[in-house]
């Protein structure tokens, strides 16, 4: 008798048009995990359409988005979205957003999908880049503070809840006092007692999405690629 072939893989895409791509691709091959996971870099819709769940990587989001449409890969990305798992880590972010503020002139294509709007280069520009440590409950071994690494990252401006879209889970804030110009930050009251307060999010999930606005690939430490897998992908999968 005939057996279905039963196949225990499972397939992650990275955008791979330009950025940080590389460091993911890296940061997945060492993960250990229940499935054998399969990478591909991403470079056209035949290629998207071999994913289960997809990493957009940092570099620059308007870059990344042209490029992207000369490839045809904007619809093909919008639809993805619709049911599979993507990832945006600091451009890649600015690219899920559902909106964005301080755009170059001409504005820019987004991909949408996470009920947020962020600002670009919201911590200013590349030499007010920096480190901070993130202490995350949700990762594995979390009493191991997260290296975050900001690089002309984006800022979480406002969160848009809404009854048609899942809830929006807050997986990491940055701690004001280490930004080194966080009385730069640009004050957005949308009726918050405190405007600040979606200002520190620097990580959150909106059901089988992820984004972070900082960069996990560019660390040794792949403990938030694990925890893509294990929160957003894998129950995908069942
Ligand atoms: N500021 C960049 C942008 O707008 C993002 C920077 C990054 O990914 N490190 O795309």
């Amino acid at each position: 008798m005939a057996h279905a072939q039963v196949s225990n893989n499972v397939t992650i895409g990275i955008l791979a048009l330009q950025g940080a791509f590389a460091e993911h691709q890296v940061a997945l091959q060492k993960l250990s995990c229940q499935k054998k996971i399969a990478v591909i870099l991403v470079r056209t819709a035949g290629d998207l359409s071999a994913c289960d769940a997809l990493i957009i990587p940092g570099g620059e989001s308007t870059t990344i988005a042209l490029l992207a449409k000369l490839a045809g890969l904007l619809e093909p990305l919008r639809a993805f979205l619709q049911n599979k798992p993507v990832w945006g880590t600091c451009a890649g972010a600015i690219l899920l957003a559902q909106a964005v503020e301080n755009t170059k002139k001409g504005g820019q294509e987004l991909l949408g999908g996470i009920s947020v709007t962020v600002a670009r280069n919201g911590w200013g520009s590349q030499i007010e880049s920096f480190e901070a440590p993130l202490s995350i409950d949700g990762l594995r071994d979390p009493t191991t503070p997260f290296m975050g690494v900001f690089i002309r990252a984006p800022v979480v401006l406002a969160l848009h809840p809404s009854t048609e879209n899942p809830p929006i889970e807050i997986i990491a804030r940055l701690p004001l006092n280490v930004v080194p110009n966080a009385q730069k930050l640009m004050v957005h009251d949308e009726g918050d007692s405190d405007p600040r307060n979606s200002q520190s999010i620097v990580a959150l999930r909106q059901g089988r999405h992820m984004l972070t606005t900082f960069h996990p690939e560019l660390t040794k430490d792949n403990r938030f690629h694990e925890y893509f897998v294990r929160i957003c992908v894998l129950p995908t999968l069942l």
